[in-house]
């Protein structure tokens, strides 16, 4: 029975903090905020992708395409349908034209209808694909990780360095078998090339319904739904992000410096991106105001946003990739183990 020490409890230290209990083993899991999923966890975009978005990579389409449907087994309760969700090739914004983005989706192998555009009052757009995907239930995870996971919380609890001592691993004076940093690199440094990026999403309260309007691929924009039934966010991938940093102190501090004229800045930029593809946006949506949050990204052109896990002696760093890839991280970390186990074994 192997002791566990996990630093971090979003999504990724919860989701293994807890498939590893339910396996029988011992863990304890530190953060150093007051409750679970604050962070990149609690504020996010909620969307249980199904890679719909990932057109210029396979891998994580692929990943996303499986861990939706993992998800939606094994987290029955955590997130709720989008009736009405919208993939939107713009007709010149997009990096790819509607037919090459329609059949890599079907080669994908997930399912989708083509609606017009009209039948949505969007505009500028060559092709619309109607799809299931999910908002996840921040509330309703947060509730089921605390109930899970009571007595191995140790929350309020900052981890300033991890030691290996003797054949164990040392967090804050504990011992463990193994540990595993999932804290986005804030503890152990990731071993791919990474860059941190303050970002800023904005909220709108709207009578839309069940909506998401997600504009491929590229430099464009997308509105989708949060666990609050009339909140909704808007996020650009050109305005969401506020910087580039090389390490996740700078972002922090950049992050803390953001001014009510840059978010004034960034709404009227975020608007009138979305305006282009649904000129009624502002009559439908009232602004409520920004979600700043940081994401940790993979250098790189393909806009690779999969899970990697990393084994360094008695340590694993996970680079999450987004929520969905949880059960990847799992997994490849227990099949380390095993596979450790084995080489020891034949060397018997
Ligand atoms: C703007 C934005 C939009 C996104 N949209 C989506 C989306 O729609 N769908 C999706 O699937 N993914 C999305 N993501 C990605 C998703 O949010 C992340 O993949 C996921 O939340 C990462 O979870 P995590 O547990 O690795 O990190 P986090 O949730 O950041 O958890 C890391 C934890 O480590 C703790 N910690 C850090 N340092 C220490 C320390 N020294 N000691 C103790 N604890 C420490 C933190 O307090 C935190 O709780 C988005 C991310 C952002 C930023």
């Amino acid at each position: 029975m192997y002791k566990f020490g996990i630093i971090g409890a979003g999504w990724y230290g919860c989701h293994i903090a807890s498939s590893f209990k339910a396996l029988g083993f011992d863990v304890t899991v530190f953060d150093n905020e007051d409750d679970i999923l604050q962070r990149a966890s609690g504020n996010n975009q909620f969307r249980l992708h199904q890679g719909f978005h990932y057109a210029r990579n396979h891998r994580t389409r692929v990943q996303s395409r499986d861990g939706y449907m993992r998800f939606i087994e094994r987290y029955p309760t955590l997130s709720d349908p989008v009736e009405n969700n919208l993939y939107a090739v713009p007709n010149d914004d997009s990096l790819i034209d509607f037919l090459t983005y329609r059949l890599i989706m079907t080669s994908s192998g997930v399912e989708f209808y083509e609606v017009k555009p009209d039948l949505y009052n969007l505009s500028n757009c060559s092709g619309v694909l109607l799809t299931d995907e999910r908002v996840m239930r921040t509330d309703k995870a947060r509730h089921l990780f605390r109930m899970r996971l009571a007595d191995n919380l140790l929350l309020n609890c900052k981890v300033e360095s991890v030691r290996d001592i003797g054949g164990k691993v040392c967090i804050n004076e504990h011992f463990f078998d193994y540990v595993i940093d999932a804290t986005w690199g804030s503890v152990l440094p990731i071993e791919y090339p990474v860059f941190y990026e303050p970002t800023i999403l904005l909220y709108y309260r709207s009578k839309i319904g069940s909506f998401a309007l997600t504009m491929v691929d590229g430099n464009l924009c997308s509105i989708y739904p949060t666990d609050t039934a009339d909140i909704f966010t808007l996020s650009s991938v050109t305005h969401t992000p506020l910087g580039r940093f090389d390490k996740m102190i700078t972002a922090k501090e950049f992050l803390n410096s953001v001014d009510s004229t840059l978010i004034r800045t960034k709404r009227s930029l975020m608007e009138e991106q979305v305006r282009r593809y649904m000129p009624d946006f502002l009559d439908k949506f009232e602004f409520v105001g920004p979600q700043l949050s940081i994401k940790t990204k993979l250098v790189g052109a393909t806009d690779d946003r999969s899970c990697y896990v990393n084994k360094q002696g008695r340590t694993f760093v996970v680079m999450s990739g987004k929520i969905d890839t949880i059960f990847y991280a799992s997994e490849a970390i227990l099949s380390m183990i095993e596979n450790e186990n084995q080489i020891q074994v034949n060397r018997i």
